[in-house]
C-alpha cells in the first residue's frame, strides 16, 4: 500500500466518510478535503450535529421509525389516521412517503425484506409487531408499500397470508407508469403491470 500523505486523524475521517452509502474512497477524500478547508463553517458544525444526532437518535418502539423521541413524532401525532398502517421496508422509504405527503396514516418499518438465501426470515424482521398492531380494533387497512422487487413482493405475499386472520383489508401500492413518464421508455414488466392495474377514468 502507498504511504498516506496525511496523518492518522485525517485518514480516520476519510475512512469514516468512505463507509457512507454512495461515497467511495475517492469521493470520501474529496469530501474530507472540503470539510477541512472550511473547518469553522463546515467541519465543526458537522461534528457537533453528528454528536447531537448520535445522542438523540432512537428507534420508535411502536413503528420502528428513527426520531429523537419514542414514540416518534408520527406515532405521537393525534391527527394521524390510526385506522391505516403503511408497511415499509426501511426508514428511508417512510421518509420518502412523508416528503411526498403521500398519506396521513401511520407506518410500520419492517427493517428489511424476506431473503431466505441471506438468512433473513420472518424472525429477523419486525413482523410480529405488525401482526400485533393490525389486531387492534381501530385498524381497518394495512397498505404494503414494499419495493417492487422479487424479495419485496415475496414479503408482501407472506404478510398478506399472515394478516388474513386479523380481518383487516390488505392493499399494496400500484405498479405502473411513473408521473411524467413516457411509455416508450418503460421496461416490459412495468408496462405489463400498468396495463393489468389500469383504472377507470
Ligand atoms: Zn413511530
Amino acid at each position: 500500500m502507498a504511504a498516506s500523505p496525511v496523518g492518522p486523524e485525517i485518514e480516520r475521517l476519510i475512512a469514516a466518510l468512505s463507509r457512507l452509502p454512495g461515497l467511495g474512497p475517492r469521493s470520501a477524500r474529496r469530501a474530507a478535503l472540503a470539510l477541512i478547508k472550511k473547518k469553522e463553517s463546515l467541519l465543526l458544525p458537522l461534528a457537533e450535529a453528528a454528536r447531537q444526532a448520535a445522542e438523540a437518535a432512537r428507534i420508535c418502539s411502536e413503528c420502528g421509525n428513527i426520531d429523537s423521541r419514542d414514540p416518534c413524532s408520527i406515532c405521537a401525532d393525534p391527527s394521524r389516521d390510526a385506522s391505516t398502517i403503511v408497511v415499509v421496508e426501511d426508514v428511508g422509504d417512510l421518509w420518502a412517503l412523508e416528503r411526498a405527503a403521500a398519506t396521513k396514516a401511520r407506518y410500520h418499518v419492517l427493517g428489511g425484506v424476506l431473503a431466505p438465501l441471506d438468512g433473513i426470515g420472518p424472525e429477523e424482521l419486525n413482523i410480529a409487531g405488525l401482526i400485533a398492531r393490525a389486531a387492534a380494533p381501530e385498524v381497518c387497512e394495512v397498505i404494503l408499500a414494499v419495493n417492487a422487487t422479487v424479495e419485496g413482493q415475496t414479503t408482501a405475499h407472506y404478510l398478506t397470508d399472515e394478516l388474513a386472520s386479523s380481518g383487516v383489508k390488505v392493499t399494496r401500492l400500484a405498479h405502473g407508469v411513473p408521473v411524467g413518464g413516457e411509455l416508450d421508455y418503460l421496461d416490459e414488466g412495468t408496462l405489463a403491470a400498468a396495463m393489468r392495474q389500469r383504472t377507470a377514468f
